[in-house]
């Protein structure tokens, strides 16, 4: 006899776990597998950095705000540490004023603050580059994704979700789910299997013209900075957050990057720092796309990264970690839910956002499969 789930949910990283707190939600017994022994994926190699501000604007905005309230309202249930909360965008070009000026002038803008660079000086005194300006922007909010996405799988097994871990799918049909360690049987099934693309559903993913994006992380310790008041970008953030990059006043910003910061660019270089409860500080990234992208992270990209960062707090940040990421990226979506069958979704973040909208893109695939 082999038990019978109402959900079963393949991989265990921030969007798989997304589907099982909205199971657990509506009582349904659940199984999530995965063929790692802990997280190992995109979910807690990233900043943990929970980004509504700049997230595009419409459906993945809508998403991030609905994913920032799931994550603090579990955060203490599960004993996860929101590390900070807020985001400080602190441009050095006048161009970039503008860009902040019309997206206050949008909803996105709610509850935000334009800051002078005094006023943005108040706020984080380590601000020792140049200014044009800023935006303080209350919404967003840090996890550490290393404890936080473990913390989470131990609370919803505590909470009756079962784990199948060290298990691979090999196949999903209607009803039932293959594994290494024999078949799961299940009314309903949620396939999250970040950016491997080719294991399951290969002629659903080839809908989607996937490929793979690479990033650089590093961690540096930089007592000089104290603490964050929240997350930090600059100007080259603008260009490439869609909440910021799509309106009309980012064309005359985005000229001057490309003509003053081309090498950044070519990278997919912009800067994102984010603190940990250490004080050390979480620093990136980089942008490079390729199906099956290189294990290497060569130093002149870090350096890339680290000379953003420099130009804005100056001193000399100590490099104490660095690694690599990867997600899957589409050409024309920041994230999708594919049918294949009426008891079957496919559910891929096809962007660098999975922390910021999973948990909300996973209610809405649990309500299609169980309204
Ligand atoms: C460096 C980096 C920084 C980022 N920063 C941010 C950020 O700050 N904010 C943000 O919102 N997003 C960020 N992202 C994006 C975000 O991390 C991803 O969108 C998200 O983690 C994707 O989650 P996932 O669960 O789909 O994938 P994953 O975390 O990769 O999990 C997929 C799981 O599926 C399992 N799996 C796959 N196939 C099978 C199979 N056949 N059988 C069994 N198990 C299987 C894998 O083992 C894995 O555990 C970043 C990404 C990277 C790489």
């Amino acid at each position: 006899m082999t038990e019978q789930y109402d959900l079963a949910i393949v991989g265990a990283g921030v969007v798989g776990l997304g589907h099982a707190l909205a199971a657990r939600r509506r009582g349904l017994k659940t199984i999530v597998i995965d063929r790692d022994a802990r997280a190992n994926g995109a979910s807690v190699r990233n900043f943990g950095f929970v980004t509504v501000t700049g997230q595009q604007r419409g459906e993945c905005w809508r998403r991030a705000m609905r994913s920032r309230d799931i994550w603090a309202e579990i955060a203490p249930q599960a004993g996860i540490e929101v590390v900070h909360r807020g985001l400080l965008v602190a441009v050095r070009r006048p161009e970039a004023v503008p860009v902040l000026e019309a997206f206050m002038a949008t909803e996105m803008g709610e509850g935000c603050a334009l800051l002078t660079p005094d006023e943005a000086r108040a706020r984080l005194p380590a601000l020792t580059g140049a200014l044009s300006g800023a935006l303080w922007s209350p919404h967003d909010l840090r996890v550490e994704s290393r404890e936080a996405i473990p913390k989470l799988a131990a609370w919803l097994a505590g909470q009756g979700i079962a784990f199948r871990r060290l298990t691979a799918v090999t196949g999903v049909e209607p009803g039932r789910v293959d594994t290494s360690a024999g078949p799961i049987h299940a009314a309903r099934i949620v396939v999250a299997p970040g950016d491997d693309y080719h294991t399951l559903l290969e002629d659903r993913f080839a809908l989607y013209g996937l490929t793979r994006c690479k990033l650089h992380m590093l961690r540096v310790a930089d007592p000089a900075l104290g603490r964050l008041p929240g997350s930090v970008m600059t100007d080259l953030s603008l260009g490439r957050y869609l909440g910021y990059a799509e309106l009309p006043e980012a064309a005359a910003l985005k000229a001057r990057l490309a003509a003053e910061q081309a090498e950044h660019l070519a990278h997919g270089v912009h800067l994102i720092v984010v603190q940990s409860a250490d004080g050390s500080l979480v620093v990136g990234d980089s942008h490079h796309y390729d199906a099956t992208p290189d294990p290497f992270a060569p130093e002149a990209v870090d350096e890339l990264i680290l000379d953003e960062y420099r130009a804005l707090f100056g001193g000399a940040p100590r490099v104490v970690e660095r690694w690599i990421g990867t997600y899957a990226s589409a050409p024309d979506r920041l994230a999708f839910i594919d049918r294949p069958d009426p008891a079957i979704r496919l559910v891929v973040v096809t962007s660098g956002t999975g922390a910021s909208t999973g948990f909300a893109i996973a209610e809405e695939a649990v309500a299609e499969l169980f309204d």
